[in-house]
Formats: structure tokens, sequence, C-alpha cells
């Protein structure tokens, strides 16, 4: 049987590891190797080939890349900090450890060094030694005397998490203690990039046979669930048989396969770039559930900064839980503080949402989209559309391609839930809010829930809005005759007013991507929107082509003009060193300083040291990743400047 292993205690003189395997304290050479097997898994080995112990190792969780080279990690220092040490205590021998790392780092390369502590959250003491390990720049961190904290969520996650605030990205931390493969998405998902697979072992020695949900006692099972080799060729009792007989060879197997399965769908998830969906796939036990709770209120900005803006992928709002995923918050924060109503907009219409999205190619919306097309042209400028919706709250028109816009899926019921409900009403009544000076007719064409919605915010805001399709469906004819009726009504006093469509809404989706008031900046002049079906948007102006909107996420790709209209703003910069991009990718160790609002995926210019603009790209990371990483790609170049008409943005 493989050994039963905690690591409880390294020995500060960092050339051995003391591991208490039972009840035996062995003694290690602290040599760590890493090296990828042959099923592409990757493992980490302790100890010499005798008396080794192997951990496995996703990818990092948010850098997403780890190199299949052999890397040796050597381990140079244990830092003394659980509690209930006394912080004096603490940081006192703080100072002596670090004179040890120091001394250490002169033989061991700091990207190959790790470092051990253990949970404290403690300011005062985190900040002392995470500044430590940043001064140096170890790249490793170990952590033990975990395991306890599966009890305390709160404390586990402010521990983890404040270690991913305080230490640059590309820190890997290996989790010493052995925690259930059930915990490891959400852990992930917190920035633990390795688990010790002694888990395992800790279960079979229970007498557990795991399974992808839990653990359940072998000897109460009748049947096989599942059929893994080992299940496939033996019958339940002779495991248990076995079990009995103090051998549980087969069982561990199994076991180690299960574990397995749960890592590499971690890496699954990472690679497709949507962990938080196995996070929520995954609620299993009170610990994750707990933790995902928290995350979502207690840490909305550091995983929004840390959350890519688009993706193409769709998003499945299956619990509760997922009302208050980082991507749908932060859609909720730039609707809230980057789209504007524009002062000429007398009206605002409201709609339901519909299952298909975009919405406009939606039968509903047909119609919808028809009633509008068919008032004269020159009152159309007047009205500004909004979508109703769970859990987003609310959709200008002009962003139903952005993701998650086009993106969301939730199981249709016509019942809403009061969470639902209250998001919904706060997200509409601070947009409408938005148009408080010239207090716009609200006609909200809806019915059922969403219309004791919009009473709702009708009452929070102290005003009236007309309705027109009560009592009836929102596409049935007499409503459709009544919204016209009413639009009509409402505009025909109103002077003509040119409408250029396509300018309002490349407009409005240059300012959700880079702040109030950029699309005015970006194309001060009109322009026009050719699609395709299923193809990307391109934008024109008069027959000249000056831009892409990417039709799977609604991105608008940045150019060189555009970045130099950016630039001169000091909006979604980032500045390097050197005079000219080499290569196609720019790595976070050249990037001295970028704008904090940059999230991995958003478009990105690129500056030298006089702020002249030497190309446009997309960003890997966030603007505050970029500048304390030492490694690592920062962002992606997609054109660069030739130097001749390189352009001063000053
Ligand atoms: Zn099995």
């Amino acid at each position: 049987m493989p050994m039963l292993f905690d690591l409880l205690d390294i020995s500060a003189n960092g050339k051995y590891a003391k591991v208490v395997i039972n009840d035996t304290s062995l003694v290690f050479p602290t040599l760590l190797t890493l090296t990828s097997t042959k099923e592409n898994d990757i493992n980490w080995l302790l100890g010499d080939s005798g008396k080794t112990l192997s951990i496995n190792l996703p990818p990092s969780s948010l850098t997403q890349e780890v190199s299949n080279k052999k890397t040796t990690i050597q381990f140079v220092a244990n830092i003394l900090m659980h509690e209930p040490l006394q912080v004096s205590f603490v940081l006192n021998n703080l100072q002596k450890t670090t004179a040890l790392i120091a001394d250490r780092l002169k033989i061991v390369p700091p990207e190959n060094a790790l470092v051990m502590l253990q949970p404290n959250i403690n300011p005062e003491i985190l900040d002392a030694v995470t500044k430590t390990i940043t001064k140096y720049k170890i790249r490793h961190v170990g952590i033990t005397n975990f395991t306890p904290l599966l009890n305390t969520p709160r404390k586990a996650l402010e521990f983890i998490l404040r270690l991913r605030q305080l230490l640059p990205l590309d820190t890997l931390l290996y989790l010493f203690s052995p925690v259930p493969h059930t915990v490891v998405p959400i852990l992930s998902y917190c920035g633990v990039d390795a688990f010790n697979s002694g888990y395992v072992w800790l279960a079979t020695k229970s007498g557990l046979y795991l399974t992808a949900a839990g653990a359940l006692p072998l000897t109460q099972l009748s049947e096989k669930i599942c059929s893994c080799k080992i299940c496939a060729d033996l019958p339940i009792s002779d495991l248990q048989k076995a079990l009995l007989e103090n051998n549980a060879a087969g069982l561990d197997e199994h076991n180690m396969l299960i574990y397995q399965a749960k890592v590499r769908e971690v890496r699954y998830a990472l690679k497709q770039k949507d962990l938080r969906s196995y996070v929520e796939q995954n609620l299993f036990d009170t610990f994750t559930a707990t933790a995902l709770r928290l995350l979502d209120s207690s840490w909305t900005d550091m995983l929004i900064s840390r959350t890519a803006t688009w993706l193409s992928t769709p998003i499945y709002h299956l619990t509760p839980l997922s009302y208050y995923r980082p991507a749908v918050q932060a859609f909720q924060r730039r609707v809230r503080e980057r789209f504007d109503i524009l002062p000429y907009k007398k009206i605002v219409v409201i709609f339901p949402c519909s299952a298909r999205k975009p919405y406009s190619f939606s039968k509903s919306h047909r119609k919808f989209l028809e009633v509008i097309n068919s008032l004269p042209k020159d009152k159309q400028a007047y009205i500004q559309q909004l979508i109703l919706t769970s859990p987003l709250g609310v959709i200008p028109r002009e962003l139903e391609l952005v993701y998650p816009a086009a993106h969301y899926d939730i199981p249709v019921t016509g019942l809403w839930s009061e969470e639902e409900k209250a998001i919904a009403v706060q997200q509409l009544t601070s947009v409408l809010l938005k148009a408080r000076k010239q207090k716009p007719i609200v006609i909200a064409h809806v019915s059922d829930e969403y219309l004791t919605l919009c009473q709702e915010a009708e009452q929070k805001l102290k005003t009236t809005f007309v309705y027109t399709a009560a009592g009836s469906k929102p596409t049935a004819f007499q409503a459709l005759a009544n919204l016209k009726k009413t639009l009509l009504a409402k505009i025909a006093d109103s002077p003509p007013h040119q409408y250029n469509k396509d300018l309002e809404f490349v407009r409005a989706l240059s300012d959700y991507q880079f702040g109030l008031g950029i699309g005015e900046k970006l194309f001060p002049e009109p322009v026009t929107l050719k699609q395709k079906p299923n193809q990307n948007i391109f934008l024109f102006k008069g027959k000249n082509r000056i831009g892409v909107i990417h039709h799977r996420t609604g991105q608008l790709m940045l150019t060189v003009p555009m970045g130099m209209a950016l630039a001169k703003q000091k909006k979604y910069y980032l500045k390097l060193h050197g005079e000219e991009l080499k290569g196609s990718t720019i790595f976070a160790v050249g990037v001295f300083e970028a704008d904090p609002e940059i999230r991995p995926s958003d478009g990105v210019v690129i500056l030298n040291e006089k702020d002249e603009l030497l190309g446009v790209g997309v960003a890997s990371l966030s603007g505050s990743d970029m500048v304390s990483m030492s490694s690592g790609r920062a962002a992606k170049v997609k054109t660069k400047v030739k130097s001749l008409t390189k352009a001063h943005s000053g």
C-alpha cells in the first residue's frame, strides 16, 4: 500500500524535510523535482527514488501555463507563522528566516526556490511574509497545516485570497495538506496550483470509496458505481473483503483515478477559460457552497479584475449562485458606470428578454423592432430601448451582442425569485436615473412578472410609466398596435432629429469597453456597419473599412487609429521599456506601468516610455498583474505601428 503521509514540519536548516508518516517521522533531502509522466499528468516528487511522495500538479490556475521541462524546485526555508503564534514572535523569527533565505539564494535560483508557510490571516504577518517572498522573487510557496481550515471556509478563503492578492500572480501555490477532491475545483478557482494526493490514502485507509461527488463507505455499497479498470475487473464484494483483510490494493487505485479525474477536469475547465462554471457544477459540500458565496460577495473586485471581459462560450445560470458570477457583476457595473442615455432621448422603451440571443434574432424582438422601424426615420433617434432580464438586469439595445448579454442561458419558468427581482429592479432604476435631467417618458412594453418589476421601479423612482402590453402578451397584435400608437403620439410634436443608429451603436460599445465618453473620441464622425449572418461586423467610413466587431464576443477590436485616440485619453494602456515591438508577445517582465482597469481579453494600447504608440493588442492579464509579475505573457500584439508613423500621444 502506498504511503499515508502528511507533511507536518520541514526543518528550517533547509537541507531536510521531516515528514510524518503514520506515527513514524522520516527525514528526506529537500530536493523537489517536477516531472511530467506518461499520461500527461504532472507529478511533483519529493525526496529520493526510494521514498518519494507524489503530488498532483495542475498548471497554475491563473497563468494556465506550465513548463513540461524538468524543473528542480528546492526548499529554502520554512516561514514559521501558524496560529496561535504571537505577531511579535512571527515577525522576529521572520528576520532570522529572511537571513537564511538570502543565504540559500546564493546557491538556489529564486525561480526554483520554495518556501513553506502556514495559514494565518493577521494582516501584519501576511504583509511582512509576502513582501519577503516578493522581494526575493521566490516563485514557489507551499502551504501546510491547511486541512483544519476546511471547517472555517471564511478563514480558508481569506488566507488563500490574501496570498493571491499580495503575491505576484506567477507565484505557484502548493497545497501540502491533503484535501478532499471535491474541494479541488473551488480551491483552484481561489488560486491554488498544486494539490497533494495524500487524501486518496486517507480516504482509502478509512474504507471510503470515492465518487465524483464525494466519498461513500465501501462496506455499505451493494453494487458497483464506477466502471474503471479496477471496478470492472473486481466484484464489489472482493474489494470489501480485501479491505476487511487490511488490503486496500484496488480501492486505492480506484480512488486515485477519481482524484486524478477531478484534477484533469479542473485543467480542462481552465483551458476552456471557464473554471467558474465547473465550480458551480461541483457544489457537493458546504465548503464549496460557502466559499463561493463569500467569494462573490466579499472578493468581487479581485475576482472581476482577473476574469476575462470577452468570451464566446455560453453561461448557464443554473443556481442562484450564478446570479453573482464575476462576469455578470462586471457587466452590470459597466452598464451602470459606462452606459449613458443620450441627452436627446425622449422616450425609453422597456422590452422583456427572449430565450434566443442576441435578442434581435428572436421572434418577439423582431416584432418589437418592426414597430420601432415603422416610425418616421427622423423621429427614431428619440427612442432608447432597454431589455429587462435576469440575472443581468438591464441590457441597452446597443449592448445586446456583448459578452455575456448574448451568451447566457437561464431556465425559463416565468417565475422570478425575490433575489432575481431585486437585482433587476436595482439595475433598472440605476439606468433610468441616468436620464434624470431630460426626464424621458418611460414606456414599459411588458406583461406578467416583468410588469411587477417595472411597477417596483416606478415606485422607487417616484415616476409613472406608460404600460402598452398590460393584460396581454407583448407580442399580441393588439399590444403591438398599442405600442405603435403610443410611440407615435409621444413623438408627434418633436422636430425631426438626425439619427445615426450605427454610430450610436459603436459609440455605446466603445464606452462600454473603454469608459464613458470614449466612443465620441474614437468615432468623431459617422460610421456604418455591415454584417452577414454569423460573421464579424465591419465598420465603414464611406467606402473605407475602418474596424471590426467580433460577432461571437461582441468586442470592438482596436486598430492603430483607434489606439492613437485611446492613448491620448490615457485609457487601457500599458507601458514598455524599449523603442519597438519585437515578436507578437508582450511579456510581463517588460511592462512597467498599466491601466488598472485592464482585465484579461480587453483591447489595449502599447506605449513606450515617451508615451509613443507602439501598437495595439489584447491583454492576457489584468493591468495590476502585468506590472507585478516577472514572467509570463502580459498581452498579445495585434497590430504594430510602423516606426515612421509613430504618433506622439502626449
Ligand atoms: Zn472505479
